[in-house]
C-alpha cells in the first residue's frame, strides 16, 4: 500500500469527548491512559471516524492497536472493575462493566483464499488494518493517544471523499472478495445521500454474479442492515435499479408501489416497524414457491420465513376477500390462520382495494372481538367442558363479529339455543383451535 497521509485535524477529539457519555466516556479515558503507559497507540477506526467528520450524533467505539490486546484488556479490566474476554482467532479483546463496553480489535490484514470466503488474518500495522476495509471513508483512523493523538490517518483520501459525498472501493477486487460489500455500498449511499462513485459503480455492476459466493448466512445480515435503515425504501430502489435484488434472486424485486408501502408502515406503527413487516411486503411481490427458494438462500429465521413466505400464500386470498358476499367470522377464521406480518403487508399493499378494506378491518377490529361469555359461564348454563365448549365460542365468537349478537343476554339467548337443539354448532376445521 501507499504512504499514509496524515492529517491534523483538531476538531475530532473534542468532538468524540462531546459524543461519549458517562461509562464510555470514563471507560475510555483508563484504556487510553493504560495504552499510553504501554507506550502504544490506540485508533478509533470505520464507521465511528466517519461519522465523527460527518457530525453525526452517536459514535461507535471501534479501537485497533497493533499486537495483542489482551494485556491492556487485562489492566483495564482490573483498574475499571470489570470483566474482559479474549476472541482469540483475531486478537481482540472485550472490556465490560455495568455501563460499557469496548472492543479492542489488533490491527490485522486479510487475505481472501477464494471469493466470498472468510479472509485469512494476520496480526499487522495499522495501515494494513485500514486497507482490508470496505470503502474510503471506511478506512481511517483517528490516533487517540501517544505521540500522534489528534492525528488522522487517511491513507485513501476519505476525508476527500466524504467531502464530495462519494462511496468508494479501496481496490478493483473488493466485490471479488467480499460481495457483501455491494449491499453495504448501497447502504451508505443512501444513509448518507452519497453517491457510488463511478469506477466503483462498474466494478459493483460488473461483480454481482459473486453475490453467488455469500453464504445465506452474511447475505440476511446485510440485507436486514439494509432494512434497518431510517428509509430502507431507498437502499431497496437502488438495489432494483442495480440488479442487486435480481443477482440475489431472480423474482426478488421491489418498486414506487411498495416504497409507499413502506413508508406507510412506519407512519402506521409507532414503533420502527420489524424486518418481518419488511420482509412480508417484499413477499407480496412473489409467487409461493420463489418465497420459499429466497427464504433458504438468505437462511431466514422461522418468523421471517413465516413473514416472506405467509405473504406470498395470502395473494390467493384476495380475489376471495373483495368479494361482498363474505361476513366477517369468514374473514377472522381464514385470516387467523396467516402470520399477522403477511396479513398486515397485504393491508398496506391493498389498501385502496374491497379485499385491502377488510383486512384492516380485521387488524383494527376483528382480531380483537370476543364474545361477552366464557368458558365458565358456559359451564354454569350445562355445558361440560370439552370439545363443545370451544365450539360454542367460536359460534358466539361469529355472531358478534356478523352482528348477530350485541349484548350478554342475546349471546345467554344463543346457548340456551343450542341446548336447546334449536341452533347447530359448527366443529372446529383443522388449523382452528
Ligand atoms: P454502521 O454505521 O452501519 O454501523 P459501520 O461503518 O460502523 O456501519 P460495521 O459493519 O459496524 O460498519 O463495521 C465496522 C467497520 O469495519 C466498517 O466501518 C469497515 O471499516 C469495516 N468493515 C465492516 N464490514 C466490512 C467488509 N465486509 N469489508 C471490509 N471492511 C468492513
Amino acid at each position: 500500500m501507499g504512504k499514509i497521509g496524515l492529517t491534523k485535524t483538531a476538531n475530532l477529539l473534542p468532538r468524540l469527548r462531546a459524543a461519549l457519555s458517562g461509562g464510555i466516556a470514563q471507560a475510555l479515558e483508563t484504556v487510553l491512559r493504560l495504552a499510553d503507559e504501554e507506550g502504544r497507540t490506540l485508533y478509533l477506526v470505520g464507521g465511528g471516524v466517519r461519522d465523527l467528520v460527518l457530525g453525526r450524533g452517536q459514535v461507535d467505539i471501534d479501537l485497533v492497536g497493533e499486537g495483542a490486546m489482551r494485556p491492556l484488556a487485562e489492566a483495564a479490566a482490573a483498574a475499571l472493575g470489570g470483566r474482559w474476554v479474549e476472541h482469540r482467532t483475531f486478537g481482540t479483546a472485550t472490556v465490560e462493566g455495568q455501563d460499557f463496553r469496548l472492543d479492542l480489535a489488533m490491527a490485522r490484514a486479510e487475505r481472501y483464499a477464494r471469493p466470498g470466503a472468510l479472509p485469512r488474518v494476520r496480526a499487522a500495522s495499522i495501515g494494513d488494518d485500514l486497507a482490508r476495509r470496505d470503502f474510503t471513508i471506511n478506512a481511517m483512523a483517528l490516533a487517540l493517544c501517544g505521540r500522534q493523538r489528534g492525528q488522522l490517518l487517511d491513507p485513501f483520501d476519505g476525508m476527500g471523499d466524504i467531502a464530495r459525498g462519494l462511496v468508494r472501493v479501496l481496490h478493483d477486487r473488493s466485490f471479488i472478495d467480499d460481495a457483501t460489500r455491494i449491499l453495504r455500498a448501497v447502504r451508505y449511499e443512501t444513509r448518507f445521500s452519497f453517491g457510488i462513485e463511478q469506477k466503483t459503480l462498474a466494478l459493483l455492476k460488473r461483480d454481482l454474479a459473486y453475490l453467488d459466493t455469500i453464504s445465506g448466512a452474511r447475505l440476511q445480515h446485510d440485507l436486514l442492515r439494509l432494512l434497518a435503515e431510517d428509509e430502507p425504501e431507498k437502499g431497496l430502489l437502488r438495489c432494483q435499479e442495480l440488479g442487486v435484488l435480481a443477482a440475489i434472486h431472480k423474482a426478488l424485486r421491489f418498486d414506487d408501489e411498495l416504497a409507499a408501502a413502506f413508508r406507510r408502515a412506519r407512519r402506521a406503527g409507532q414503533p420502527p416497524p420489524q424486518p418481518e413487516l419488511y420482509l412480508a411486503l417484499l413477499g407480496t411481490r412473489l409467487s409461493p414457491a420463489d418465497a420459499e427458494a429466497i427464504a433458504l438462500r438468505l437462511a431466514l429465521s422461522k418468523r421471517q420465513r413465516q413473514a416472506l413466505e405467509g405473504a406470498a400464500d395470502l395473494t390467493q386470498l384476495l380475489p376471495w376477500l373483495s368479494r361482498s358476499d363474505i361476513r366477517p367470522s369468514q374473514v377472522v377464521e381464514r385470516l387467523a390462520l396467516h402470520p399477522l406480518p403477511a396479513v398486515q403487508a397485504w393491508a398496506l399493499v391493498a389498501s385502496q382495494s374491497p379485499g385491502g378494506e377488510k383486512l384492516g378491518h380485521y387488524l383494527e377490529q376483528w382480531r380483537y372481538v370476543k364474545p361477552s361469555l366464557d368458558g365458565r359461564a358456559l359451564a354454569r348454563l350445562g355445558i361440560a367442558r370439552g370439545p363443545l365448549t370451544g365450539d360454542v365460542l367460536r359460534l358466539l365468537k361469529a355472531a358478534r363479529l356478523d352482528g348477530q349478537t350485541s349484548s350478554r343476554q342475546q349471546e345467554l339467548e344463543l346457548v340456551r339455543a343450542v341446548l336447546a337443539g334449536r341452533v347447530e354448532v359448527p366443529e372446529a376445521k383443522a388449523g382452528e383451535q
